[in-house]
């Protein structure tokens, strides 16, 4: 009776898939943020925080400036 199961880890993406994929929600939003429209200084922000159901997915991050991005992490 020692069959290990792992517990479901968090999905931890490693820093190469991260980029990748911040990459390919950039350029699926255009490059612009969401909120303003600016095309610089921009992040991704996880609609969905990773505690609960927030993955690390395509359809749950979305990119904002930084500036809109301080702003609803501060509101
Ligand atoms: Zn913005
Ligand atoms: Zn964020």
């Amino acid at each position: 009776m020692n069959s290990v199961r792992p517990k479901r880890a968090p999905q931890r993406l490693d820093p190469d898939q991260y980029d990748t994929l911040r990459n390919q929600v950039l350029r699926r939003d255009g490059w612009r943020c969401q909120i303003c429209g600016a095309m610089s200084n921009l992040e991704v922000h996880h609609k969905d925080f990773r505690s609960h159901s927030g993955a690390d997915s395509e359809e749950n991050l979305i990119a904002l400036c930084n500036g809109c991005h301080t702003k609803i992490h501060r509101s």
